[in-house]
């Protein structure tokens, strides 16, 4: 048991909740909303479940200039018993604790905020959808707010969690997406933010997202900051590569951010018998691999689409068709035991859901 209470402040007047066909991704927000202050005196204090509001805060708060703010994902699955889980929140909790730490920000207790996300998905539980694939997206996040233009750490903050219904990522079941290799932006270097989940890593891809798109591809693949030659992550997911019958994906090199579907695909794969190897690997190494037909399947993986499948590279003008551009059996197979695990249809063997 924590140490803190939580005080609850109901919402009389709840919005209307929207069709899941309309939901998509994001666009949505539940009735209430968790919060709690940060101050040197007290430390984190004053946990709160409130209406869904807006914030109010000075022009001059930190978090407005410099950007020290950190940020999670994860979702609350409906299963067909009409129980609704969470999966591995235990690890966002620790990722947001090591992004708390590079962007200077104080620790939060990670038992206590599961126990804050669990509260405030019960009060809000209408909201979880129960179309296939639909889930509640949960957006704890952690922001600057003392008034303040010198650049250096905030003295004050506030933890909130936010929460929004989202559809299914596939419409119409899992579907290989068109990616191409990033030669000119780069998303994080060593040394820098990359590892932690902060907003600036995301604003900083922006413009690479912004002109794919115009030229018909879903996601960019970043390479390395430094050289721009090995691989490093597809858009906001971690890749993995089946080269020759061998599972490859980037080893963590401090610019990668460390997923949690990543973490489960690893383990996963190795119960099954197929060690993931990781490793450095080069985009030249990965188009030789293509070029002798080596290259049987690659994937992303993420929370938001959990598998996503790579039908196409296209790097330096060059054209890799991976697998016909159809899903192979391994993002196949890793796609519907770890929803099936999201959603209680598959035993979960690790004891991933809560
Ligand atoms: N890389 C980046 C840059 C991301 O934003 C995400 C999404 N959080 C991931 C990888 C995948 O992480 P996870 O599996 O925890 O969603």
């Amino acid at each position: 048991m924590s140490e803190y209470t939580i005080t609850y402040i109901k919402n009389e007047n709840p919005k209307e909740k929207p069709q899941s066909d309309q939901l998509s991704f994001g666009k949505y927000f539940t009735d209430h909303m968790f919060i709690q202050d940060y101050n040197p005196e007290r430390g984190w204090h004053n946990q709160r479940i409130v209406p869904y509001q807006p914030l109010t805060l000075d022009p001059a708060a930190i978090v407005f200039h410099y950007g020290q703010t950190v940020f999670e994902g994860l979702k609350a699955y409906r299963t067909k018993r009409n129980n609704i889980q969470l999966f591995r929140p235990d690890k966002n909790m620790e990722r947001l604790n090591r992004s708390n730490d590079r962007l200077c920000i104080p620790q939060i207790d990670e038992e206590f905020a599961i126990d804050a996300i669990k509260h405030l998905v019960h009060i809000d539980q209408d909201w979880v959808p129960n179309a296939p694939g639909t889930s509640l997206y949960i957006r704890p996040f952690v922001i600057s707010t003392e008034p303040y233009l010198g650049v250096s750490p905030s003295a004050t903050y506030q933890f909130i969690v936010i929460l929004s219904p989202v559809g299914a990522y596939y419409e119409a079941g899992i579907n290989p997406v068109k990616i191409a290799v990033e030669n000119q932006f780069v998303r994080a270097v060593k040394g820098g933010t990359g590892e932690a989940k902060t907003a600036g890593n995301y604003a900083s891809s922006l413009k690479a997202q912004e002109i794919v798109s115009k030229e018909g591809y879903a996601q960019v693949l970043w390479l390395d900051g430094v050289e721009k030659k090995y691989i490093e992550e597809v858009g906001s997911m971690n890749v993995f590569f089946k080269i020759n019958g061998e599972i490859v994906t980037p080893e963590l090199n401090g610019s990668i951010l460390e997923g949690v579907t990543r973490n489960s695909v690893i383990q996963m794969l190795n119960h099954w018998g197929l060690p993931v190897k990781e490793s450095k690997i080069t985009m030249e190494e990965l188009y030789q691999h293509y070029q002798n037909g080596e290259l049987e399947e690659a994937f992303g993986s993420g929370t938001a689409a959990v598998i996503s499948p790579i039908g196409e590279l296209a790097w330096e003008g060059k054209k890799m068709v991976i697998n016909d551009s159809k899903t192979g059996p391994i993002a196949k197979r890793l796609y519907e035991t770890l929803t099936g695990i999201q959603y209680g249809t598959e035993d979960d063997l690790f004891n991933w859901t809560t």
